[in-house]
C-alpha cells in the first residue's frame, strides 16, 4: 500500500500515518491531517 495521505498528498514517511476509511476506500491520513477530519473543516 502506498504510504500516502489522502487529505494533503504527504507523502513523508517520517509522519505517522493511521489507516481510515474514506467513501468506502481504505486512505491513509497524516497525524497532521487528523483535527481536520476531526473538526470537519473542508
Ligand atoms: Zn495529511
Amino acid at each position: 500500500m502506498e504510504t500516502k495521505c489522502f487529505v494533503c498528498g504527504n507523502a513523508d514517511t517520517t509522519v505517522v500515518y493511521l489507516k481510515c476509511i474514506h467513501e468506502g476506500k481504505e486512505e491513509l491520513v497524516c497525524v497532521r491531517c487528523l483535527p481536520i477530519l476531526i473538526h470537519g473543516a473542508h
